[in-house]
């Protein structure tokens, strides 16, 4: 990759290297690059340190902290945030709800909420999905019926990520029953202190909660907590989705988990298959990197609000090494993969675990969600078929 880059951006790198190792405090870098997962006061704390700095939501319009930055540069400080391994900034705030309310919010929803949204003052969850609505979202059926200044929310989303810690929620709701499905959707944001709002944690297979159910019953919503117009939230959500998408390559995850297989890896680095084996997902890494930076390049010649389809070939891809590098990392692990966390201590005579074994596990089976969130990977193929290859 690095051949592909001007001097500049090489110093605007390093520039960002630096920043990253100096100001976000090593205890959490160390847990991190440990492969453990970042608590939320840590992602809070980091986000909050990057937006003191201006460096926590580049991507967005200048007057809201952006930086006008090129997509090269854009990639850069998401690579090396991610290599210096420090917890990204909530992304249901800076990747979704933020963008969609600076192009298509009103001054008073931008002025209300995007400074709070960029210094992780609010940690925003996504309502989109729904127990009969995932990849269908048109099919979802929590409504939201206008009663004069407000409108009152009936109904459930589901998988809501972290919506343990969620103070706001940005929830697609159907306001016209009688308009075909994408057509009678909104996209409202509601207080999740308000009366009527319930979370229902769901156990996940590595034995963490992470995901949840939330329940909606005669929540009062204020009518000006809407974004843009009524009926136009499937817009919005294919906006946000196409952000989502491209966010999900998770370049720098694979290359970190690479850089671990390597250090744990020792003489099976002389082995042939398992050289190629990694061979190939390093050179994979590198194209989607380059496809990456030709989507961040497309991107800023189109019209703001437009959604890209090729950023379901960065998800799509990006979600297949993510899982490839998770799995590459139990099987050089071998049996130490196994370890529960309670059996660390190394008695007498015994050499401790490999760095990171107890979480190579849990981070295995954890990954498997890459393929199916942000719209699963058979959707991305439709998505594919129907919007590039034109079948
Ligand atoms: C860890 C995790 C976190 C998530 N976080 C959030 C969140 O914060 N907010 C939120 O709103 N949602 C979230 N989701 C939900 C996620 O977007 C949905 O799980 C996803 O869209 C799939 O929907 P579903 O689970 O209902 O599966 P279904 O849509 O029921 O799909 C079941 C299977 O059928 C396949 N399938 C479905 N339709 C087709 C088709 N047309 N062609 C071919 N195959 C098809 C799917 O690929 C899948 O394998 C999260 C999911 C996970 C796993």
């Amino acid at each position: 990759m690095d051949v592909a880059l001007s001097k500049d951006d090489r110093a605007f790198a390093e520039q960002m290297r630096e920043f990253f190792i100096t100001e976000i405090p090593s205890d959490i870098r160390e847990r991190l690059a440990r492969g453990e997962h970042a608590t939320r006061d840590e992602i809070v704390t980091s986000q909050r340190i990057m937006n003191a700095h201006g460096l926590a939501v580049p991507h967005w319009p200048v007057e809201w902290g952006g930086r006008d930055w090129s997509p090269i540069q854009r990639h850069l400080w998401a690579e090396q945030m991610t290599l210096a391994h420090v917890p990204t900034p909530i992304v249901f705030n800076t990747a979704m709800v933020g963008p969609v309310i600076a192009t298509f919010g009103s001054q008073e929803l931008k002025e209300r909420f995007l400074p709070a949204t960029a210094n992780a003052d609010i940690w925003w969850s996504q309502g989109f999905s729904e127990p009969n609505a995932g990849s269908d979202l048109a099919s979802l059926k929590t409504t939201a019926v206008r009663d004069g200044d407000t409108y009152v929310v009936n109904g459930q989303k589901t998988w809501t990520t972290y919506a343990q810690y969620g103070d706001w929620i940005f929830c697609l709701v159907r306001t016209d029953p009688a308009a075909q499905k994408q057509r009678g959707i909104s996209f409202l944001l509601i207080d999740m202190r308000a009366p009527g709002v319930t979370v229902r944690p769901i156990r996940l297979i590595d034995g963490g909660v992470e995901v949840n159910e939330v329940f909606f019953e005669n929540v009062v919503v204020p009518a000006d907590q809407l974004v843009g117009e009524e009926n136009k939230g499937w817009t919005y959500a294919k906006f946000l989705l196409g952000n989502e998408r491209t966010s999900n390559a998770g370049v720098g995850i694979v290359k970190n988990r690479i850089a671990r297989v390597k250090r744990l890896a020792g003489p099976l680095l002389d082995d042939p298959l398992f050289r190629a084996r990694l061979t190939r997902l390093e050179v994979e890494t590198i194209a989607l990197e380059m496809s990456v930076l030709r989507v961040l390049a497309r991107e800023a010649s189109l019209p703001p609000g437009t959604p890209d389809p090729v950023s379901s070939v960065l998800k799509l891809r990006g979600s297949e090494l993510q899982q490839e590098a998770s799995e590459l990392l139990v099987d050089v692990l071998g049996p130490s993969a196994l370890a529960y966390r309670e059996s660390t201590a190394v008695p007498d005579g015994f050499d401790p675990l490999p760095e990171g074994a107890v979480d190579a596990l849990p981070t295995y089976f954890n990954w498997r969600k890459a393929s199916i969130y942000a719209g699963s990977n058979e959707v991305q193929r439709q998505i594919i078929a129907k919007a590039i290859l034109k079948f």
